[in-house]
């Protein structure tokens, strides 16, 4: 099984639907310079970009 947020691979159906959830959960990928909370990476890269131009910001997830 195939995350389609983040294109991991998951090797069983009942880890993927879990793992699914976590993307769906707003403070996933919180803003480590303004913490505001994004429910998803791409929404936290592009904010990282146009609020943060020029920082040295990593993306984390607050799950892992
Ligand atoms: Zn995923
Ligand atoms: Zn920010």
């Amino acid at each position: 099984f195939r995350c389609l947020h983040c294109a991991r691979e998951i090797s069983r159906r009942d880890h993927c639907r879990r793992h699914v959830l976590l993307h769906l959960q707003p403070e996933r990928w919180p803003c480590t310079v303004c913490y505001r909370k994004f429910s998803r990476r791409d929404s936290l890269a592009y904010h990282l970009r146009a609020q943060h131009p020029g920082s040295e910001v990593s993306i984390i997830s607050s799950n892992e």
